[in-house]
């Protein structure tokens, strides 16, 4: 089965900032991280498409508590990380496992990107990337269940992704996200670029996502652990100590919580 068509992606908003990736065709569609089942449900009766999987980045409940309604109406393969508690799950996958959706002509290779949830899983192909809470625009989850180690590591895994990687993240974080980046590098002028970019999607109520890699490459903090200018922002933060990228890492991650 080829990867290399991504089908159209539509976000499907839910809740305040959460995005329901919906990858679809003329009749099908299948949707990444359903935390409400409802607007999912509108979308597909207003299309008139039939939903035919169902793929979660973790356990979090914004990201899968609509799974059980939908499957209320549509009998389809749930695929969730193997390892976190989600009930409702029919196909527990991890690294090295593939989900293939021949409704849509569509396989994602799946990569173990754990730190925000102990098993947090991304879905990878035809160029595009689910991650769910671990990589967000210019910014990364919080790490709540596993180490800053495990979620450095994580997003190492991703970076070494090809540049051309269309970005989908779980929620629609970017301008605070924005905010915070450009305390640890004011003189990024990328980041600069983007800000003006991104306001004016969002006052137009558009969503700034999916971005790139190779944007989160040259303006995301958290993916810039050996760049200069983020190392001695963390230095300053860690009241001059010197650190290896992932500690550098882990500094940003603490500031950005007290942000
Ligand atoms: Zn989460």
């Amino acid at each position: 089965m080829p990867d290399v068509v991504l089908p159209e992606v539509v976000p499907v908003s839910a809740f305040k900032d959460n995005y329901v990736w919906t990858l679809r065709n003329a009749r099908h569609a299948a949707v990444v991280d359903p935390g409400d089942a409802r607007p999912v449900l509108e979308y597909l009766a207003r299309e008139k498409l039939q939903l035919c999987a169902i793929l979660a980045t973790h356990h979090h409940a914004d990201h899968v508590g609509g799974v059980a309604e939908l499957l209320r109406s549509f009998r389809v393969p749930v695929y969730g990380p193997r390892g976190e508690p989600i009930e409702t799950l029919t196909h527990p996958v991890s690294e090295g496992d593939r989900v293939t959706i021949p409704e849509l002509g569509v396989s994602f290779s799946v990569l173990d990107i754990p730190g925000h949830t102990r098993a947090h899983i991304a879905y990878y192909g035809a160029g595009a990337l689910f991650c769910g809470d671990t990589l967000f625009a210019c910014g990364c989850g919080r790490v709540f269940e596993g180490t800053t180690e495990q979620m450095y590591a994580s997003l190492e895994k991703l970076l070494a992704l090809p540049d051309a990687t269309k970005v989908y993240c779980g929620h629609e974080y970017t301008l605070a996200n924005i905010g915070f980046a450009k305390a640890v590098e004011p003189d990024n002028g990328a980041l600069a670029a983007r800000e003006e970019r991104d306001r004016r999607l969002r006052e137009r109520g558009l969503p700034t996502l999916p971005s790139t890699l190779g944007e989160e490459k040259a303006t995301n903090p958290f993916l810039r652990c050996r760049e200069p200018a983020v190392v001695q922002s963390a230095s300053k933060y860690l009241g001059g100590r010197m650190a290896p990228p992932a500690q550098v890492f882990a500094a940003i991650r603490d500031w950005k919580n007290r942000f």
